[in-house]
């Protein structure tokens, strides 16, 4: 079929009206030439013969009667071998070798394939292949680092197929047929290695699941108080500066995942800078690999304008399911997804929607929470996959109040709010516990049960007293410390321990950034047979001393080294001072 053609007739912004010749549909690509340049753009509205199209790039030089040609395809993402470690754009171009194009400044309209073409991979084909072929099926593996990433029929070819061909073992490129099918009524079609995926379009093949295994990220305040399942969806919002970045940098290193897929959508440019220098250097932890080889990345450029961190946040989601269709564990990050928003705000503005609250479109809240429904577990082939999603939300002013952050919050299952009060006061991570609530908690009680009884209850008892302690802190700064009873003041000590020594934590510490789950099931164990005990002080200055003296000592042992000789030392001390005789707790 011949694709369509238009030219552009109205330009604003990056907005183009553009009248074609032929069919188009909704969400499809086309390129709009200039001279030797084709820059690409997306169609967003139909009306007759005109077409609304955002351009995914600077429109400088666009004039009237600029000819466009249609692609017939939406956005998609190319889905295969070689996505893992690589650094792509929002519109999956990979950055290093556009780079090596291009030179310091990316050219806008220079575009690249996603994958590698050349490169070879060993394909071991499936004994298990069976008639009939639906979508999702197994062919064949290749190995992706650590990762085994399975070759699965294209998750396009609708219908039922039988094998007619599948290749021995051997190496091949992405583009090779390595199977080649035929449908009921005999049509041969040819299988590859890369497939292709609408990114507005959910991949979801097999049943959903709810969320059960518990997501840990060596982040006590999370694990212990405010944990996630995997296939669950958390947020983190907090004003500029509070630690949004820090935080998901870290959930990038340390969460029990599989596959991490980062989607930096256009914040502060020296942020993506960062990732892209730090990252190639780090070390997984549990493979002793770099970790560049479990993680994609996809950031904007600052050559692109805001409709590509709409893209970035589609493709990066359709990336992440993509592996979890192979049953791995997938975490998608998203920093932050108020970009997304204005960009969001911007085109409606300029296609003059009528605006909801603070300008942002009325579907700005269905869009939100269409992309979080993306998350899951999926069971298909008798495998399980979970795609967890985090994002950070950056409100003006750091007001929750606002369309984002209430959106989002309507629709996730965890809430980290980070605070101004506490990164002002180097209270790391700055989750306010105050603020932060998760669902997962009933769920996350259960597995943990078995490792430590109470522990939900546990749990429950120390928000309590964190929130105790808070009003007792706040009294006291009215009516002084002498107007406050013992048994008050000693709530508000041991508060303020279980914050400083349990729920704060140094993300530049080599130790105490990253806390195992038996760490700190050993330390919150110590910590409630602290809280159980009963206190007789004569003066308050007695209880501080006490409480001071044991909150300095815990503080010390989270920076030794983790079952250590001055570890184990570090921990008989606290146990004798607590009361307790060596070994009663370990
Ligand atoms: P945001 O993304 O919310 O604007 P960042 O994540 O960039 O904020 O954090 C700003 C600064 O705060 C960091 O550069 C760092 O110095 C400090 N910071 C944030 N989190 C931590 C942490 N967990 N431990 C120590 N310092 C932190
Ligand atoms: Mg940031």
């Amino acid at each position: 079929m011949k694709q369509a053609t238009g030219v552009v007739t109205k330009a604003l912004g990056n907005l183009l009206s553009v009248e074609f010749e032929g069919a188009i549909r909704q969400g499809e690509v086309g390129a709009v030439l200039l001279g030797d340049l084709s820059l690409m753009a997306e169609v967003i509205e139909i009306a007759g013969n005109q077409a609304k199209m955002q351009v995914f790039e600077d429109t400088k030089e666009v004039v009237y009667g600029a000819k466009v040609s249609f692609t017939g395809h939406l956005l998609e993402a190319e889905l295969g071998p070689g996505l893992l470690g690589t650094v792509f754009d929002g519109l999956q171009n990979p950055l290093h070798k556009l780079a090596a194009r291009s030179g310091l400044f990316l050219e806008r309209g220079v575009y690249e394939p996603s994958l590698d073409r050349e490169k070879r991979w060993l394909f071991t084909p499936s004994k298990e292949v069976q008639a009939p072929l639906v979508p999702g099926d197994l062919l064949g593996s290749v190995q992706e680092g650590n990762i085994t990433h399975e070759i699965m029929l294209p998750f396009s070819c609708y219908g039922e197929w039988t094998l007619e061909f599948l290749a021995p073992q051997g190496e091949y490129q992405i583009e090779d047929a390595i199977a080649k099918i035929v449908d009921r009524e005999g049509n041969l079609h040819e299988v590859t290695m890369l497939q292709r995926w609408p990114v507005k379009s959910p991949l979801q093949i097999g049943k959903k699941r709810s969320p059960e295994e518990v997501l840990n990220t060596g982040l006590r305040i999370i694990d212990t108080q405010f944990p996630i399942l995997k296939g669950g969806t958390f947020c983190a919002p907090g004003p500029f500066g509070a630690g949004k970045t820090v935080l998901q940098q870290h959930l990038a290193k340390y969460s029990s995942v599989d596959i991490v897929v980062i989607v930096a959508c256009g914040e502060r440019a020296g942020e993506v800078v960062e990732v892209l220098e730090t990252f190639p250097e780090l070390v997984d932890q549990k493979t002793n690999r770099p970790l560049m080889e479990r993680t994609v990345i996809i950031c904007n450029t600052s050559s692109m304008p805001v409709a590509a961190r709409e893209a970035s946040v589609y493709m990066g989601t359709s990336i992440a399911e993509y592996y979890r269709q192979m049953g791995l564990d997938v975490l998608l990050l998203a920093d932050s997804t108020s970009r997304w928003a204005q960009a969001m705000r911007e085109m409606s503005g300029r296609l003059e929607e009528i605006p909801g609250q603070e300008a942002f479109p009325a579907y700005l809240a269905s869009r939100i929470a269409a992309f979080y429904e993306r998350s899951g577990v999926i069971s298909s082939r008798g495998k399980t996959g979970s795609l967890t999603m985090g994002t950070t939300v950056s409100p003006s002013g750091g007001n929750f109040e606002e369309p984002v952050t209430q959106a989002t919050l309507s629709v996730v299952g965890g809430f980290h709010a980070l605070s101004r009060a506490r990164s002002d006061a180097r209270r790391y991570p700055a989750i306010d516990p105050l603020l932060s609530w998760t669902k997962y908690l009933p769920k996350v009680g259960k597995v943990m049960s078995t490792l430590l009884p109470n522990w939900t209850e546990s749990v429950l008892a120390c928000a309590k007293m964190v929130r105790e302690g808070d009003e007792i802190g706040k009294r006291m700064e009215v009516v002084g410390e002498e107007g406050v009873s013992t048994q008050d003041m000693i709530t508000y000590l041991k508060s303020e321990l279980y914050e400083s020594a349990y729920l704060q934590q140094n993300a530049f510490d080599p130790e105490d950034t990253y806390t195992p789950l038996e760490r700190q099931l050993e330390m919150f164990r110590l910590l409630q047979h602290l809280f159980c005990q009963e206190f007789r002080f004569n003066t308050h200055d007695e209880a501080r001393t006490h409480f001071l003296d044991l909150q300095h000592h815990l503080k010390n042992m989270n920076y030794l080294v983790y079952r250590s000789k001055e570890y184990q030392e570090a921990y008989r001390l606290i146990e004798e001072k607590i009361g307790l005789s060596a070994g009663v707790l370990v």
